[in-house]
């Protein structure tokens, strides 16, 4: 009889860790990766399961016309899309992808986490990508080139392919030596979860002690979370779309990369693609005090406080002798020979 018993716990314990660790599995976005060059070696294809988070991003937008509007959710939404934008330009990608500058192992933790909330995926899945983007832009390996693959695919479609799903570490072996950073990378859709149920919280007790504020849980949910990180996913991903595809050049780059102070000003920055393509190592995109660079501002403050360090500038090259092309005339020659 104690025999049984003790068989049967066994088998319900058992059972209990399979079920854990099936949920574990569902979340860890490394597994079932371990055949990395299979996997990169597939076609490419939309996938229906990669799709959905994106559809559900998009259609809690909807909520809008049910959750009605309050100026208190507005400025937080707004506000949200500010810092997690700084978090991704300032650190995702001039900080994890390009090391233009350095900082400590515990503020590159908390920008990674803000930077996580974005549902951008981890950072080193990011910086891989976008390292890869760096190597091959706009030739057949690029796989968010617009002018190849053109601009839906460019924008969003390439996300949602299950070849582009998991993250190479032997290309970011600088950060893969950090365990954190890993973690957030591999669980990337637990931070965005919990950051949706803690901005749902903060509205219920803003409502519930604050009602002249006239902020409902769920209208904090809507417009802080799912306006504010599908305008947030857009315009980051406008660079790998409209940057490649709106604005003027001024340097003879292999891709097609573009200077648009509309870009720039959208994504607090990254607009100066061309100039960011010639010369990724700055710090600064902006090269001149009217290319508007809000996150090289924000970064040269922070270089003030301490929190970063050693921001790299941009080589006087850029301002001497790099062959800049200066009128449309010379835009489409160098387009038309690209073609
Ligand atoms: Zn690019
Ligand atoms: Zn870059």
């Amino acid at each position: 009889m104690k025999q049984k018993m003790s068989h049967a716990t066994k088998t319900k314990s058992a059972g209990g860790g399979n079920v854990l660790r099936s949920v574990v599995h569902w979340f860890d976005s490394d597994y079932g990766n371990e055949n990395l060059a299979a996997i990169r070696a597939k076609p490419d294809k939309i996938e229906v399961m990669r799709v959905l988070p994106f559809l559900l991003l998009h259609l809690g937008c909807l909520g809008v016309f049910v959750v009605g509007w309050s100026w208190t959710a507005v400025a937080i939404a707004v506000f949200l899309y500010l810092v997690r934008m700084f978090a991704i330009t300032g650190f995702y990608h001039r900080y994890f992808s390009h090391k233009t500058f350095h900082t400590s192992r515990l503020a590159q933790f908390i920008f990674a986490l803000i930077g996580a909330t974005a549902v951008q995926r981890g950072p080193l899945w990011w910086s891989y990508q976008h390292r890869h983007h760096h190597k091959h832009s706009d030739d057949e390996e690029d796989v968010h080139s617009p002018t190849l693959r053109g601009f839906w695919w460019s924008h969003i479609g390439w996300i949602t392919s299950a070849r582009n799903f998991p993250t190479d570490y032997s290309q970011v072996r600088d950060l893969a030596k950090f365990p954190e950073l890993v973690f957030l990378n591999r669980f990337d859709s637990l931070v965005p979860a919990l950051f949706a149920v803690a901005l749902f919280t903060l509205g219920y007790f803003l409502g519930e002690f604050s009602p002249s504020l006239g902020v409902t849980s769920w209208q904090l949910l809507v417009w802080g979370f799912f306006i504010s990180t599908t305008v947030l996913f857009h315009a980051t991903s406008s660079i790998n779309s409209l940057a490649h595809l709106l604005g003027k050049r001024r340097y003879e780059t292999k891709d097609n990369s573009r200077n648009s102070l509309f870009l720039a000003l959208i994504t607090l920055g990254e607009g100066w693609h061309n100039n960011h393509h010639r010369y990724m190592n700055a710090t600064r995109q902006g090269f001149y005090w009217w290319e508007i660079d809000i996150s090289y501002y924000l970064l040269k403050a922070l270089s003030w406080t301490g929190l970063i360090w050693n921001l790299k500038p941009v080589p006087l090259t850029a301002y001497e002798n790099d062959h800049p092309i200066r009128t449309g005339k010379n835009l489409s020659a160098n387009h038309s020979h690209r073609a």
